[in-house]
């Protein structure tokens, strides 16, 4: 972790050195900063100052994720470092009471496990579906089963006595890559998700793109196919989800296996997304056939994102980064396919390489974001200083 003294930190923020050196006294005694040494030697033969580092460690974070298949959650320190994660299935099909209370129970398992339930400055939960992250509602998730106008925040924070925030499972991937990941240094850009669900989070000018009620971004519900005859779970026809989710991708490839008459020979009615990857690499023609479809439907997705918003990067995630730089190579060529020449040149597109926890980092980011923000200093004082003094 990158280390600074207080002179750096006087000229950085313009503030006098006094007034540095009472507000790092503070913060030592705070045990949100500490001192780890001392700088080499100045060239002029100058004092060798005192570094100081952020204290990773003067609190912590619990991180959850609700996808449609597992949700889990993990506790962090201050900088997102994950200490410990569960992973259980999320059993949608059960209703959103039988899933936030496995939140519950295994939120409270990991505080009592680690014994650390008076530091935890706050929870963070990245959901599925459409969510107004200032009311703490989800509105909407076309894919878990009864989730409309859920208050989980409040549901949430009278159970466990903790601040909450929650936030769209595309947006907290974005989050994620804004602050640790390909988007550290990129305002414009756009991570693009591709699971059971299809959806962004946009990041404009250094401004996650949220929209009035947080519905932006929905890019899976944009009607692709008017001759579609699938319907999405949205209840709409045509949507790019019914194109190219990974569902939807795994219903194409048993569609026609059906049609070879080798259900077999596929073992069709265990056939899962897991086993398509294997197939696509050993090139096999049903499986190949249909990646290579899915692929351009994404490129089409991202095209149409592409001239929406101007990104300079792209960033794909969710289940189909697994089929690799084959799969990646034709989504460019169907993304190049489908977009003029003048936006061509400006764009660039990538897998994301922060691993299947990214989305717990994004969650995790959103707490020490609002508890640490200069501008709702309410929100510190009431869930941290509080907690390090008593
Ligand atoms: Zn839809």
């Amino acid at each position: 972790m990158k280390s600074i003294s207080r002179i750096d930190i006087s000229r950085s923020l313009k503030i006098s050195r006094p007034t540095t050196t009472a507000y790092i006294s503070e913060l030592i005694e705070d045990g949100l900063i500490k001192e780890v040494g001392k700088s080499d030697s100045t060239s002029s033969g100058g004092k060798r100052a005192v570094l100081l580092q952020f204290n990773s460690r003067a609190g912590y974070i619990i991180g959850a994720m609700i996808g449609v298949k597992s949700i889990r959650i993990a506790l962090t320190d201050l900088s997102s470092n994950i200490i410990d994660m569960v992973k259980i299935p999320t059993e949608e099909w059960l209703g959103p009471n039988s899933v936030i209370d496995k939140l519950f129970k295994n939120i409270k398992k990991i505080i009592e496990k680690h014994k650390v339930g008076k530091e935890i400055i706050g929870i963070g939960i990245g959901a599925t579906g459409l969510i107004d992250s200032k009311e703490g509602l989800v509105i909407f998730s076309p894919n878990l089963t009864g989730w409309q106008n859920i208050k989980l925040k409040d549901i949430i924070e009278k159970e466990i006595s903790l601040p909450v925030f929650i936030e769209n499972e595309c947006r907290v991937r974005a989050i994620a890559e804004k602050k640790y990941g390909l988007a550290k240094n990129i305002s414009n850009f756009v991570s693009f998700v591709v699971g059971i669900g299809v959806g962004t989070g946009v990041f404009i000018n250094d401004n996650l793109v949220v929209g009035k009620k947080g519905m932006a971004g929905e890019v899976g519900h944009i009607i692709t196919n008017l001759a579609g005859n699938r319907r999405c779970h949205c209840g709409n026809i045509g949507c790019l989800e019914t194109l190219c989710s990974t569902n939807s991708l795994l219903e194409d490839v048993k569609i026609d296996i059906k049609k070879s008459g080798k259900s077999a020979d596929y073992n069709i009615s265990k056939l899962e997304i897991e086993d398509l990857y294997k197939l696509y690499k050993n090139g096999d023609r049903i499986v190949t056939k249909n990646v290579e479809k899915n692929a351009e439907y994404v490129g089409i997705g991202i095209s149409n994102t592409i001239k929406m918003f101007n990104p300079e990067l792209v960033i794909i995630h969710g289940a189909v980064i697994r089929f690799g730089e084959n799969y990646l190579e034709k989504i460019k060529e169907s993304v190049s396919r489908n977009t003029f020449p003048r936006v061509k040149e400006n764009y660039n597109i990538k897998f994301s390489e922060m691993g299947e926890n990214v989305g717990i980092v994004g969650a995790v980011s959103i707490v020490f974001d609002n508890i640490f923000n200069i501008d709702n200093s309410d929100n510190f004082n009431r869930y941290f200083i509080k907690k390090i003094v008593s």
